[in-house]
């Protein structure tokens, strides 16, 4: 994989209507990178959703046992391969299961884009078959891990090709993107990324990444995660806030 893994870049400036196109060497691939519209609720309280992506690695401790201690709520994006490298990871996180829950990011780490390429050092899926194989085995081995079927999908690197989200959402799955990065592929020391997702506000949904037990951003992330705590945040999810996907 990816020395960083992707959903994960700083926000780019050039943000259009939410969607980034990227710069090269991806903007040749026709990849964006769909972000979610951030809906406040009206009566001033602050809910958040933390979405952590399981890319291929290890498994990051320090923030899953924040999650546990502090009566948080985390989805966790899982791929086929991290499931497969991890089964301690994943004992733990079902062993938890009223702190997490768990959705679909691919088997194996692949950006659901077509053409031929990488983005982020990540080989693309290339077809839209493979885009689809991607989908389905990552949801099947998600549900033979879990027990649960999964209804989100996040690509890796969060990109996609235009062509491939109607294929994805065809399968059944609503696109999990996004209103605010904490991490930046896990490659942001602690203090920013704690200082990032402490700040979030009503109706934002994070993304972090639970696979990088050895950088920063992990601690970070617990430090983050006992603040929200502390602020009476209420931990919700990708069902409950139903974001609205910005379209293309
Ligand atoms: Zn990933």
């Amino acid at each position: 994989m990816a020395a960083h893994c992707p959903a994960c870049m700083p926000r780019r400036a050039a943000l259009a209507l939410g969607l980034a196109t990227l710069a090269t060497p991806a903007a040749a691939l026709d990849a964006i990178e769909p972000r979610f519209r951030r809906s406040p609720a009206p009566d001033g309280r602050r809910r958040v959703a933390l979405t952590l992506d399981a890319c291929n690695g290890g498994f990051d401790r320090r923030i899953a046992d924040a999650v546990v201690a502090h009566h948080a709520r985390a989805t966790i994006f899982l791929t086929a391969d991290w499931i497969r490298q991890n089964p301690a990871g994943l004992a733990f996180l079902l062993a938890h299961k009223e702190n997490f829950r768990f959705e679909n990011h691919g088997q194996h780490h692949l950006p659901a884009v077509l053409g031929t390429g990488t983005i982020w050092g990540l080989r693309i899926a290339g077809t839209l078959d493979a885009v689809r194989r991607e989908v389905t085995e990552g949801a099947a081995a998600i549900l033979a891990a879990t027990g649960t079927t999964p209804h989100w999908y996040r690509a890796a690197a969060a990109r996609y090709s235009p062509a491939a989200i109607p294929a994805i959402t065809r399968l059944g799955f609503a696109i999990a993107a996004f209103t605010l990065n904490g991490d930046a592929g896990a490659s942001l020391p602690a203090h920013t990324v704690a200082a990032r997702a402490s700040a979030a506000r009503d109706g934002d949904i994070l993304i972090g990444h639970i696979n990088q037990p050895h950088r920063p951003s992990g601690e970070g992330w617990a430090r983050a995660i006992a603040t929200l705590a502390g602020s009476g945040v209420i931990w919700s999810d990708l069902d409950a806030m139903r974001p609205i996907l910005m379209s293309p």
